[in-house]
């Protein structure tokens, strides 16, 4: 017999951590004087997180009979200031990411050591301008117009800027992210029209990214991602471009998508906590 109080209270638990979840992402980031504890112990927790899930996601590969190094932590840093994020750069964490292209600029102007940007949030294309000059990759491009923006900007700019397009493969309406069906079209019409794969500047598409829905188990969640693995997989023999990267797994999830072949995991509220109110 199915064990009913274990699944309801797993359900409520998948409830709590996408309301949380939600709650993070409204939320502005928190300074040194919100952090639930000292600035001293603050900078040794972040360490010993950066450290542990380091340590965690060596496991996930070698547990899948990967590489250690085939995956790269990208530090989400959006729940905290520049100055805390300062301190999990100095821990060792240099490819940082945020949800906000606002927050990705002004940190890209103050901290300080060799990193590298990541935006993952959602990306307007009005603010690709000022972005650019951060030099980020980018994960979040999820249409056909902010792909040309991106391309253009990039063009005039003389820069070469990676990109990654983020599919929908969790079928809920809401969710962000290119239709399945669309990704195709996409990825052939900047191959094929402009023939930016070669290092020139522009845009240039190194992978596919993903996010699985709210409140899915952690089975769901792999589904997800073997999912967009297998769509990356199509689209490599289709378009006939390599897309070496698959950006997929956070805190929640992270050890399901090393499975199914993450080479980018972005990781945040794990490497802040004891450190966030
Ligand atoms: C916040 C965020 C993450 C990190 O999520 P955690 O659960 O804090 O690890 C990853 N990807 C995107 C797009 C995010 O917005």
């Amino acid at each position: 017999m199915p064990d009913m109080s274990r699944s309801v209270k797993m359900r409520s638990w998948y409830l709590f951590s996408d309301l949380s979840k939600i709650l993070s992402m409204a939320a502005q980031p928190i300074s040194s004087e919100q952090m639930r504890c000292g600035i001293e112990e603050a900078k040794s927790r972040i360490a010993e997180n950066w450290h542990e899930v380091r340590a965690s996601v060596a496991d996930a590969a070698r547990a899948a009979g990967r590489d250690a190094d085939s995956v790269r932590i990208v530090g989400v840093a959006k729940y905290v200031d520049a100055t805390i994020t300062q301190w999990l750069v100095d821990a060792g964490c240099v490819e940082l990411g945020e949800n906000r292209p606002q927050s990705l600029i002004e940190k890209s102007g103050v901290l300080d050591g060799p990193i590298r940007w990541h935006q993952i949030g959602h990306l307007q294309r009005n603010k690709v301008r000022r972005l650019l000059s951060a030099e980020p990759v980018i994960h979040s491009v999820d249409s056909q117009r902010l792909l040309d923006e991106i391309h253009c900007e990039a063009s005039q700019q003389a820069r070469s800027v990676d990109v990654l397009i983020e599919v929908n493969v969790s079928d809920e309406d809401a969710k962000t992210g290119l239709p399945i069906e669309q990704a195709e079209a996409v990825l052939r019409q900047l191959v094929e029209s402009r023939d930016s794969q070669s290092g020139e500047p522009g845009a240039r598409i190194i992978g596919l990214m993903a996010m699985a829905g709210w409140g899915t188990t952690p089975d769901q969640a792999q589904r997800q991602f073997a999912k967009l693995r297998g769509l990356r997989d199509q689209l490599q023999t289709a378009v006939g471009i390599p897309l070496p990267e698959l950006s997929m797994g956070m805190s929640g999830d992270y050890p399901a998508a090393i499975a199914e072949g993450a080479t980018l995991v972005r990781i945040g509220s794990s490497l802040f906590s004891g450190v966030l109110p």
